[in-house]
């Protein structure tokens, strides 16, 4: 992984704009560079373009698009960039953030109308902190069906997606300028390919131990959701080549992974009145806050591991979502009918966990206030059945990457550009801040999209 000197390389093979990783990023700058009518290459190492993408909930966090406009939502740029602003406590680029909240309503608009990429507003809750209904998702609510249908949509506009090519090495110019890159095939041969303009769309490093231990060491021991093919690759191009980064120390965490199953179960369940408790019975934080935090508060528990308790009505919610389907399927939900039972079946201790039960039933009848700071009177008591499932902290993204500015170029440390390097999506840096805590849901595929497809115009305009 390195960069080389350009001087004196040749190229056999030269596109205008080339771009590493088939993800959602990678994907939605192709499909605006080929609109924009330039030739364009992705290399991806996998043999089927997937990435984080495809494990993903295929959730896109957009304002102003038509489906709210003809749903009466009166969402808009001011409010979704003041909410992401406030989850990250005011701690990132205000001028990213109205740049990526301003792309968002048209780029859902383009996917949906000029790429036949179906996607549906996702109703019935607000994730945390969302003042409106935003996110669009593929009617499945998987990551892997917009991938799919991306993928789909790439190929009918007659792009080229290079699989199982690993890029190893840019080679570039004493002025930072990239003359092309080479890359690896599964039979260990080289090749290599000239380009005009390159976009980093390889997401960060959430797949390499040794950065997450370097960087993000709270996250050290915890289990990796994400893609593996994430490496950090774009991080280290970048830093060589003398790109600034920023906020390497954020990530997207996520308290609510059964265990030891390994399938997502939804935040909704606690946003719909669910509460988590520890293996002592009892409630450890506001669960509201935001599931990224929590992946940190859960690990923190006995054991790394915390209890969702929720009912039977928050069950039929959870049955809308394919990865909770999947969590009844693998066995992961236990059902009960009283109280009694169900300490029995999850192993809780008895006295404090009714203590628990009957203190949020108070808090739902409006009685007393919850010492963590979440309002219980917004969502019914939990009843009888009951249901549980044991669940650990993990993971997801990385979201800190390389400083771009509004146009998605690569900036160095004296914040002049780098001539022609992109990047967008988890290989730049995103609009979380610092940390978990800062992580809006729906922040990862936002910055996917919108700097994907700011990427793609931009580098097309340059090389018409
Ligand atoms: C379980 C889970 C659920 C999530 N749910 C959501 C959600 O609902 N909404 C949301 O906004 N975010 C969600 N996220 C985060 C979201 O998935 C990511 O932020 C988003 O997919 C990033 O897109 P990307 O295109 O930057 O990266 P990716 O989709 O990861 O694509 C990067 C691609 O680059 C390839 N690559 C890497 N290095 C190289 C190299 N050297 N050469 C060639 N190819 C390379 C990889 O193989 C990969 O295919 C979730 C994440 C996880 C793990």
């Amino acid at each position: 992984m390195a960069v080389l000197s350009s001087q004196g390389i040749t190229f056999e093979i030269s596109v205008p704009v080339v771009i590493i990783g088939a993800g959602a990023c990678g994907l939605t700058a192709a499909l605006t560079v080929a609109d924009a009518g330039v030739e364009v290459i992705v290399l991806e190492r996998d043999s089927v373009p997937q990435g984080s993408t495809a494990l993903s909930s295929g959730m896109i966090p957009a304002c102003e698009t038509r489906i709210q406009k003809n749903k009466k939502i009166g969402d808009s740029v001011a409010v979704m960039a003041a909410d992401i602003l406030s989850k990250a406590h005011q701690q990132t680029d205000p001028e990213m953030v109205n740049v990526v909240c301003r792309e968002s309503g048209p780029a859902i608009d383009w996917l949906a109308e000029t790429h036949g990429i179906e996607l549906t507003l996702v109703e019935g809750f607000l994730y945390p902190n969302h003042s409106y209904l935003r996110m669009h998702a593929p009617a499945s609510r998987i990551g892997a069906d917009l991938i799919g249908s991306m993928t789909q949509a790439v190929e009918w506009a007659g792009v080229d997606v290079l699989t199982d090519s690993t890029v190893i090495d840019l080679f570039a110019d004493p002025t930072g300028r990239i003359a092309g890159l080479r890359f690896e095939r599964p039979d260990g041969s080289l090749e290599t390919l000239g380009c005009s303009a390159l976009i980093l769309a390889c997401n960060g490093f959430g797949g390499n131990p040794e950065m997450v231990k370097r960087l993000i060491p709270e996250m050290a021991d915890a289990n990796y959701f994400g893609h593996t093919g994430n490496q950090g690759d774009a991080i280290l191009w970048g830093q060589t080549l003398g790109a600034a980064t920023a906020d390497l120390g954020s990530y997207q965490g996520h308290g609510s992974v059964a265990h030891p199953h390994g399938i997502l179960v939804s935040w909704a369940l606690m946003m719909q009145g669910g509460i988590q408790v520890n293996a002592h019975g009892q409630r450890f934080s506001n669960e509201h806050d935001g599931y990224s935090e929590q992946g940190r508060r859960v690990i923190a528990q006995p054991g790394s591991i915390a209890w969702n308790i929720f009912d039977s009505r928050l069950f039929e919610i959870g049955q809308g979502f394919e990865d909770f389907r999947q969590a009844v399927s693998a066995g992961a939900i236990i059902k009960a009918d009283t109280i009694s039972q169900l300490v029995e079946k999850c192993g809780l201790p008895e006295a404090p966990f009714k203590a628990t039960m009957e203190e949020i039933v108070s808090l739902a009848g409006g009685i007393g206030k919850d010492r963590f700071g979440r309002d219980f009177t917004t969502n019914p008591e939990l009843r009888s059945p009951y249901c549980a499932v044991k669940v650990t902290g993990s993971l997801f993204h990385t979201q800190g990457g390389l400083v771009v500015d509004r146009d998605a170029r690569v900036l160095r440390a004296d914040t002049t550009a780098l001539p022609n390097l992109f990047a967008g999506g988890g290989a730049a840096r995103g609009v979380s801040g610092p940390a978990d805590w800062g992580y809006l849901s729906g922040n990862g595929l936002l910055t996917a999209i919108t700097l994907g497809r700011i990427a793609g115009r931009v580098s097309a305009i340059n090389n018409k």
